[in-house]
């Protein structure tokens, strides 16, 4: 038997049945990821369904956000695979590039693993 498509009241029912409550109020996502481990939700767009950012969806439809191309979802909580809406909030991609320098995020000198440079490990700069 097909498992029935899951409904939801709202996109923070959503996010909240896919996710754990880390003690810092984190929303730790055990939903879908893409391959580079960013959480995603699948939307149907015009009949189709699309993969989309959890960081994107949580901008557009919980914070109600209008996107442009050069904006990503940043995280106040420095955590990837939190989907706390508090801990999201719009940016640019020069913003993630220096808080993350600013905080310490950065891979730099030997933490960076030989596979960067092939760009096959490279991670994606979305969301
Ligand atoms: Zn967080």
């Amino acid at each position: 038997m097909k498992p029935k498509r899951q409904i939801y009241l709202d996109p923070v029912s959503r996010l909240v049945a896919h996710s754990v409550l880390l003690p810092n109020e984190c929303w730790h996502w055990l939903g879908s990821v893409n391959n580079a481990g960013r959480p995603r939700v699948a939307l149907r767009v015009k009949g189709k369904a699309r993969w989309v950012y959890v960081t994107q969806y949580v901008l557009r439809h919980i914070h109600g956000e209008t996107l442009r191309r050069t904006h990503r979802g940043l995280h106040s909580c420095d955590n990837a695979m939190c989907v706390n809406p508090d801990h999201i909030r719009r940016g640019t991609q020069g913003q993630n590039v220096r808080d993350c320098v600013a905080r310490g995020r950065h891979v730099s000198g030997f933490q960076v693993p030989a596979g960067y440079y092939a760009g096959k490990y490279l991670p994606s700069l979305e969301g």
